[in-house]
């Protein structure tokens, strides 16, 4: 057996004298002149090494492509595009010199931005005492058996270690100096929920998580299934309450903290009720059937309703969005502009878009086709759509994963350059990182014959209301 063949990639950065000011750390990627013809004459007819070039500096055309070209060489250029034409970087004409000498391009992203530092941040991976990992919802660590916890309001999973009183803890190894922690009343339950509450803050007033007293109304726990599809439910609010928390976002119990505009969850079986179970949202209480916990019965209603994507996560984002409309919302004008006038009568244009579906154009203007139906629907999948984008992409800055490709040959239909002028950078970077890791990410599922982990396609009209909605939370 042969091994199968390996290749080097040597990327370049800047050469010979900046002409611009370098950003932290870029002046450890600059070579001479001198240092990057060695490199060439070096690599030269080997096959098994590949150049590339990134953030799109002068010198690439200024100084490497001439000598690529005296040795017949060629490489990869990967652009950041937001940054040609300014000072020290390519022009438009430049990336044409580029592509006419037979040199191929690829993304690298829009403005360089460090999609690492965007804030705010939501962890996702996290450590243990003993260095292992573990994740999000975990109680106990398998490795050292430390019993662990989630602390909302600093988004962490924390190690733990008793402190005195019963049932009373704090972190390991805190000095005495942080907070004292007491388990959410949902601990001993099916959802064995692994938040604490912040003995001072919380915790006199109230028996349970800052996600479980969102909770108003139960199915019946005598019956084991009804169990199962709760816990089921009640992980996926915790991912989305996390979530809601960190972008800063209010998130009072109508139960405890807000009696009038506070949030409360009704889940309910529609299996075993009386009467059919809509989930749906109305002032602030969102009704969830957990029947869609269910995988087998929420499949079968995907597959009847025609939708590329349903998720129980998915729902309560949605619902969500409902909520929040009105929390957020304070120039209705500009969102009327966007989303269309949502004072049209809602049970006509659900009689409508049941009767006739969506408008075939609908992609160009809408994230999804249920979207097509309201406009406060359009809102919702868009809000939904917002926080599938930020927790996705802080997961997979938690893991380390970062995609930076394809090439632009290979990359789908969505344009390099479809982005809205009045995109903010923070938006705009967040697309950035968005765009390449949903391809690999779908390519991924491809591989294992599944299908597409995420199939939307974002037109530059659905772009706008993201950008709408990132700029109310951001200021929220
Ligand atoms: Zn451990
Ligand atoms: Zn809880
Ligand atoms: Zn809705």
């Amino acid at each position: 057996m042969t091994n199968p063949p390996s290749t080097v990639t040597l990327t370049v950065h800047g050469i010979g004298t900046p002409v611009r000011p370098l950003d932290p750390g870029e002046d450890e990627v600059w070579v001479t002149v001198k240092q990057f013809e060695d490199v060439l004459d070096a690599v030269a007819g080997r096959a098994d090494v590949r150049l590339t070039f990134d953030d799109a500096n002068a010198s690439d055309v200024e100084i490497a492509l001439p000598h690529l070209v005296k040795r017949g060489l060629t490489a990869q250029f990967f652009l950041p595009a937001g940054l040609l034409g300014r000072p020290g970087r390519l022009t438009d004409e430049n990336v044409r010199e580029l592509v006419d000498a037979g040199m191929t391009l690829g993304s690298h992203g829009w403005a360089h931005c460090d999609w690492r530092q965007l804030s705010p941040v939501v962890r996702r991976a996290f450590r243990c005492r003993c260095e292992r990992p573990v994740f999000f919802g975990n109680t106990r660590c398998l490795a050292c058996n430390a019993e662990l916890g989630y602390d909302a309001a600093r988004a962490t999973v924390c190690p733990l270690e008793p402190s005195g009183a019963e049932g009373v803890w704090r972190r390991h190894g805190d000095d005495g100096s942080g907070p004292r922690y007491r388990r959410c009343g949902n601990f001993n339950s099916a959802v064995v929920c692994s938040w604490l509450l912040e003995i001072d803050a919380d915790a006199a007033r109230v028996e349970q998580c800052r996600s479980c007293r969102l909770n108003r109304t139960l199915p019946d726990l005598s019956q084991p299934d009804n169990q199962r599809l709760w816990a089921r439910v009640e992980r996926d609010k915790q991912r989305m309450v996390a979530s809601l928390i960190a972008l800063g976002l209010p998130v009072a119990a109508r139960s405890a903290e807000d009696a009038e505009r506070g949030l409360a969850f009704d889940l309910l079986r529609g299996s075993a009720a009386p009467e059919p179970v809509i989930t749906g949202h109305l002032n602030g209480v969102i009704t969830l059937d957990i029947d869609e916990a269910d995988d087998a019965r929420r499949e079968a209603i995907r597959e009847s309703m025609d939708e590329p994507y349903r998720t129980v996560l998915g729902h309560l984002r949605h619902e969500i969005g409902h909520y929040y409309q009105p929390i957020l919302v304070r120039d209705w004008d500009r969102c009327r502009e966007l989303f269309g006038d949502d004072r049209e009568d809602y049970q006509a244009a659900l009689d409508r878009h049941y009767r006739e579906g969506p408008p075939a154009d609908w992609p160009q203007r809408h994230v999804s086709a249920y979207a097509t139906m309201h406009p406060w629907e359009d809102w919702a999948e868009t809000f939904a759509h917002y926080l599938h984008i930020r927790d996705v992409l802080q997961t997979a800055v938690a893991y380390g994963v970062s995609v930076s490709g394809p090439a632009l040959a290979a990359s789908d239909a969505t344009p390099l350059y479809s982005y809205p002028g009045a995109a903010p950078d923070d938006l705009r970077a967040m697309l950035d990182a968005w765009f390449p890791l949903t391809y690999a990410l779908n390519a991924i599922n491809r591989s294992l014959g599944e299908s597409d982990l995420y199939p939307f396609v974002l037109a530059p009209a659905v772009i706008d209301k993201l950008v709408y909605i990132d700029g109310l939370i951001r200021s929220a």
